[in-house]
């Protein structure tokens, strides 16, 4: 908890009754120091409680100041008002954005309740993001692989298609799909079969640029969108990446049977005139691929 009153007396008292309850106190002398201070230990910070009464910057300026930073912000704040004037610093405070207030002089007791209930909804609000950022992350990830899953690629493709619109600059995707993993599955079982996906994320890792976005598309198949590119340069990415496969074998099995994966891959182009059929493209091109003995890139007609 960061206290943050000029009054020392005051911050003294506040210490000793939240180190009484083995709650760590930060001590402010003004706001300026407050607002400092929060910012850089907001991590650690459940609750603040700030007097309103304060050379230089007061209370509510002060609270303003913690409101403004996106650090700070959530971190709940209790003003102290004086009883004289406790009916209107509390309407103020409460416009600034503070959770509740305490008008001096209050007990210990009062004190510790109202602190412990704010850092108790800190606590809540700060595990509720976690979980929030982890979902979020949990919806576009594919978690077998760590690349981007299906639904973050159909988002893509939107974006993809309304960049080139605008800009007049094609884009290839490239489609892949896992040579004989029906069979590494059936020999190996689907352990080695997940391990073999993952081999090939790390591969197109590799393989493809920073700005190009990496898929799992469904099961066995992977898809790449490459931003500017042409044709030959979506037949290029796709060369690099089955080079990149057969340069780093994989061991499968109880065995650890030496196996090559590769893939076979379609690319087609979405221009400006054309895309909406881009995905059907993509994939007769790595039909033709496979029919043409696999471990190979074609591109469309
Ligand atoms: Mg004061």
């Amino acid at each position: 908890v960061l206290v943050i009153d000029d009054d020392a007396a005051m911050r003294a008292l506040a210490k000793r009754w939240l180190e009484s309850k083995k709650i760590h106190c930060l001590e402010a002398k003004n706001g300026e120091e407050g607002v400092t201070l929060a910012a850089e230990r907001h991590e650690d910070i459940d609750a603040i409680v700030c007097d309103v009464m304060m050379p230089v910057m007061d209370g509510f300026a002060t609270i303003a100041e913690l409101k403004k930073n996106p650090d700070t912000a959530m971190i709940p704040v209790i003003v102290l008002t004086a009883h004289a004037n406790t009916e209107g610093d509390v309407v103020k405070g409460v416009e600034v954005g503070a959770l509740d207030h305490l008008a001096k002089p209050f007990s210990g007791p009062v004190f510790l309740a109202k602190v412990n209930a704010a850092c108790t909804r800190s606590r809540a609000e700060r595990g509720l993001r976690k979980k929030l950022i982890l979902a979020e992350e949990t919806a576009r990830i594919d978690a077998l692989t760590g690349l981007l899953n299906r639904r973050s690629f159909d988002q893509r493709l939107r974006e993809e298609i309304a960049f080139t619109k605008r800009h007049k600059t094609p884009f290839a995707l490239l489609l892949l799909d896992v040579d004989r993993f029906k069979s590494v599955n059936d020999t190996f079982g689907h352990e080695e079969g997940d391990r073999v996906l993952q081999h090939v994320a790390a591969a197109m890792r590799a393989a493809i640029r920073e700005e190009d976005a990496c898929f799992r598309y469904g099961g066995e198949e992977f898809a790449v969108i490459l931003r500017a590119t042409d044709l030959a340069g979506g037949v290029r990415a796709g060369d690099r990446l089955l080079g990149v496969l057969v340069g780093r074998p994989t061991l499968l099995g109880p065995e650890r049977e030496v196996r090559t994966i590769t893939v076979s891959g379609g690319v087609a182009l979405g221009t400006d005139e054309r895309f909406d059929d881009i995905v059907t493209r993509a994939d007769a091109a790595m039909y033709r691929a496979k029919e043409a003995g696999r471990a190979r890139i074609v591109g469309e007609d």
